[in-house]
């Protein structure tokens, strides 16, 4: 809750309005985890929170797996007993700089069903509500013992389906834990009538479109749900999003290669597809960048990694067309790393839609 909210609780329940700072510092400087620790308020204030239902705390981490790079990997158990994934990056640069980034999950699963993806294969319950998305960053931080410096909205689920719980949570990670707009991410694949949606917020924060093919034909076949978004018109939201918010737009590309040189042809690593993906960028201006991710392999999946050389062919045939390239490593491939596996080791069968309300996408 934020600082207004918890103001207006105190006052709701009898208290002078201060005493709703000293609730919101408990909460968030001194992070406070239970009742008891909120040795500075009346007993009264204590009795009445706990009478009204307030809860404080934070949900169960069920399973937690480090890799050998450092990257944890924790599942942490909601009250209804569902299972969301959060992963903690830590990195130091050359300069002896720390960097602590939290990738946090939007949804329990996810409805969208990428082909690629072990969170699409598992199914999907439910929307995150925007506590359930904040303490995932606090766990984090406990774990390693450090402030969370960068959030990315790129975990589990997809986070234009639960722009309000997503929306939420970054106001209250910015304002509240203190972690500044440009330091968040939020990714997406694509959702039709939500980019605009975002944009008029104004957000500090760079959005992260999942692309992973040049041409519509080729993202279907990965994204599914692509075939109500057509490639021109989600390029299109995405440099009025540029307009509208002077923020760069990354794109994402996960190459989904085969260790089998002849047949990665046919899906979206070759020079061509650099070719036609530069093409496809030079057509939208500028502010644009390309993050490369070499696949991740998920059990089942009929896709492979890429080999290195694939992966740096692909990156320069987009670099010699002046398109700016990263290539994200992947961290921690010996911890269940690629996204919703880990869950789906503890959760076999596949999850099912919730009939709440709550759960159901936004529209195209
Ligand atoms: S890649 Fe993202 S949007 Fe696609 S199924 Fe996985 S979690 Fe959902």
């Amino acid at each position: 809750m934020s600082e207004s909210e918890l103001q207006q609780l105190a006052i709701d329940l009898g208290q002078q309005k201060y005493r709703g700072r000293q609730l919101h510092d408990l909460l968030y400087k001194t992070k406070a985890k239970e009742y008891q620790d909120f040795k500075n308020l009346p007993q009264a204030f204590r009795d009445n929170l706990k009478e009204a239902g307030w809860r404080v705390g934070r949900s169960a981490i069920h399973r937690s797996v480090t890799a050998a790079d450092g990257t944890v990997k924790i599942l942490i158990k909601l009250e209804d007993n569902r299972l969301v994934e959060t992963v903690g990056i830590p990195v130091e640069d050359d300069k002896g700089s720390f960097r602590l980034t939290a990738c946090v999950s939007s949804q329990v699963g996810c409805p969208l069903r990428c082909s690629f993806c072990a969170t699409g294969k598992g199914g999907f319950a439910r929307n995150l509500k925007r506590h359930e998305i904040v303490e995932q960053v606090l766990a984090i931080e406990e774990l390693f013992k450090h402030r969370v410096t960068n959030v990315v909205f790129m975990g589990m689920g997809e986070p234009m389906l639960n722009l309000k719980s997503v929306l939420g949570a970054h106001k209250c990670l910015n304002k509240d834990v203190q972690i500044g707009q440009r330091m968040m991410t939020i990714s997406t694949v694509g959702v039709p009538n939500t980019m605009k949606m975002l944009a008029s917020h104004k957000l500090q924060s760079t959005l992260a479109v999942s692309l992973h093919a040049p041409n519509q034909k080729l993202r279907e076949s990965i994204v599914p749900s692509a075939k109500s978004y057509p490639l021109e018109a989600l390029i299109e939201d995405c440099q009025d999003y540029f307009l509208e918010t002077g923020r760069r737009v990354t794109f994402e590309y996960t190459l989904l290669g085969t260790f089998e040189y002849t047949l990665l042809a046919g899906i979206n690593d070759g020079k061509e597809q650099a070719l036609e993906l530069a093409e496809l960028l030079h057509g939208c201006g500028r502010g644009y960048h390309v993050n490369l991710i070499p696949y991740n392999p998920v059990e089942g999946s009929e896709y492979r990694r890429p080999y290195k050389k694939a992966v740096l062919a692909f990156a320069e045939s987009l670099e010699s067309r002046r398109i700016t390239v990263s290539v994200r490593q992947t961290r921690g491939l010996d911890a269940s790393a690629a996204c919703g596996q880990l869950r789906n080791d503890f959760q076999k069968t596949p999850l099912k839609e919730s009939s709440t309300s709550e759960s159901q996408p936004i529209p195209a």
